[in-house]
């Protein structure tokens, strides 16, 4: 599951990304970069990496055992971070507000909430 998991966080956050100019997101199977599988003590199979104009900005990266919910939101966090810093705007931004939208996850599904007001704006992947 785990794995499906987190090919289908990395399809939705790709078409979110896909609006963003010069940005682009992939799935990387740590398994056909050994180099890749330890970090510190702590192995994983996968990570979802960041690029802009083609280099690599961010590598998020699962960690088999540990909460994958949590990981998820995590990484959408510092993902979120990269891109506003670079495009120096909102990113997603509140269709209410204009501040940026926080990723948070409820039961199984991954969603875009505003956190002025903690209203569920949009599902991730459909910007
Ligand atoms: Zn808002």
């Amino acid at each position: 599951m785990t794995e499906e998991f987190i090919a289908s966080i990395a399809v939705r956050v790709a078409r979110d990304v896909a609006h963003v100019k010069d940005w682009k997101v992939s799935l990387t199977d740590a398994s056909s970069s050994p180099f890749l599988q330890e970090v510190g003590q702590r192995r994983f199979s996968n990570a979802i990496g960041l690029e802009h104009h083609g280099s690599r900005r961010l590598l998020i990266v699962f960690f088999q055992g540990e909460d994958i919910c949590e990981q998820t939101r995590e990484g959408l966090d510092q993902l979120q971070d990269v891109i506003v810093e670079t495009e120096l705007r909102a990113w997603p931004p509140c269709p209410i507000h204009g501040h940026v939208l926080v990723p948070e996850l409820t039961s199984d599904e991954l969603y875009w909430i505003c956190p002025e007001d903690g209203e569920l704006r949009m599902k991730v992947g459909s910007l």
